[in-house]
């Protein structure tokens, strides 16, 4: 059994303490009680208030989206997403087996279907490649819509995700979801300040779903945001994820089937707070991926992982790469046993029980990552 102590050892060194280190906590650096402390005084805590148009106006200017709406978490502003792009009920989606359960659950809520397509190696996210392979074997169009030639469903939407901050090669998802006539959803949940040739991630698609639960590089305690490059989209979002009230100042009156995914003033508050401080994170974050890789170049038999050509990458989670399944798990119990909090990649969701009958291309390197990714911590030091 290989012995990970120097690792062990490393990692306490740079986080500069020999007490438990966790995986990624959040920051409080800034203006957060000040603005917290702001809501509460005028009592806007809720519904009404400030913040809210801030925090979204403030994020279209930092993403170079068209629009951005914020709502209570990176889950139903994928929900909303797939929806605004027109999903339905046993249409299919193309997306990862390699992602956080909430990318599949948003589709379920619709009752469409995942279709699992293999990542890249290079980026741990969507592979064009083996999109374009699948649907050159299983993909035709009709009326100007997708469908899967062997299910009769319609493919009515891709879904990629950032992988720990990691951009896919999206602009080549971009021309194959224009050439097959397929919505592209950009499940950017992990890489707010995350780029690809010098364009934030979750602008490419015609929606991008950004997360802020806590563990995430920014937070607003729980809570979520849409991108949009086309801004008529973007504001039948806003109007749909706030019960579709048409707005008037005494009558309730409402257009369309509503949610309550409105983000609430108070979360939004420490959005702005946590906003102001977002470069200095991901710079940090950035250092601390740096010394990484620079360590591991000297240990054999493991890898860090890091971004790719053309990308910048919040390194939102670091990632280490194992020798196989066996080394992955002698590396997590040691590393946990001696207060280094690790943890392999998810359990991929063609192995859970409400995907495992969902079609799947072989998933090569899908299961390669599984049996060797462990992330490690990778929290902002300040
Ligand atoms: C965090 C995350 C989400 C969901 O975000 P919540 O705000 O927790 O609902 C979705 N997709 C991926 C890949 C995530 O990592």
């Amino acid at each position: 059994m290989a012995d990970y102590s120097e690792v062990i050892r490393f990692i306490h060194r740079m986080y500069g303490t020999d007490e438990f280190i966790p995986l990624s906590v959040p920051k409080f650096v800034g203006n957060e009680k000040k603005y917290l402390e702001e809501c509460i005084d005028t009592t806007f805590v809720s519904s009404v208030g400030k913040f809210v148009d801030r925090f979204e106006e403030e994020m279209v200017r930092y993403t170079g989206a068209k629009k951005a709406v914020v709502c209570v978490s990176g889950t139903n502003a994928l929900h909303m997403s797939l929806m605004l792009v027109g999903v339905e009920r046993n249409d299919e989606v193309l997306t990862q087996a390699l992602t956080f359960i909430a990318t599949c659950n948003a589709l379920s809520y619709i009752g469409a279907h995942p279709v699992f397509i293999d990542v890249d190696r290079s980026t741990m996210g969507l592979s064009p490649d083996a999109m374009k392979e699948w649907l050159v074997k299983n993909a035709e169009i009709r009326n100007g819509q997708c469908y899967n030639r062997n299910t009769g469903c319609r493919v009515k939407a891709c879904v990629p995700m950032h992988t720990f901050g990691h951009p896919v090669r999206i602009d080549e998802i971009v021309d194959i979801c224009a050439e097959y006539h397929i919505e592209l959803v950009e499940d950017a949940a992990e890489s707010i300040g995350s780029k690809f040739k010098g364009q934030h991630t979750g602008t490419f698609g015609k929606v991008g779903a950004i997360s802020f639960n806590g563990n995430k590089t920014i937070t607003t305690g729980g809570g979520g945001m849409m991108l949009f490059q086309d801004e008529e989209l973007g504001k039948l979002a806003k109007h749909i994820t706030t019960q579709a009230k048409i707005p008037h100042r005494w009558e309730f009156r409402h257009d369309h089937v509503g949610y309550n995914y409105r983000m609430p003033n108070i979360n939004a508050a420490l959005g702005c707070a946590q906003l102001e401080n977002l470069d200095r994170y991901i710079k940090s974050k950035r250092q601390v991926a740096t010394e990484y890789e620079e360590f591991f170049k000297s240990i054999p038999d493991m890898e860090f992982f890091v971004d790719s050509e053309n990308t910048f990458s919040n390194y939102w989670l670091n990632a280490v790469i194992l020798k196989d399944k066996e080394a992955q798990l002698d590396f997590l119990q040691q590393t946990n046993d001696n207060g280094v909090m690790t943890r392999p990649i998810w359990e991929l969701m063609n192995r859970l029980p409400m995907f495992e009958k969902c079609e799947n291309d072989g998933l090569k390197n899908t299961v390669w990552f599984a049996d060797r990714v462990v992330n490690i911590p990778s929290s902002v030091r300040l």
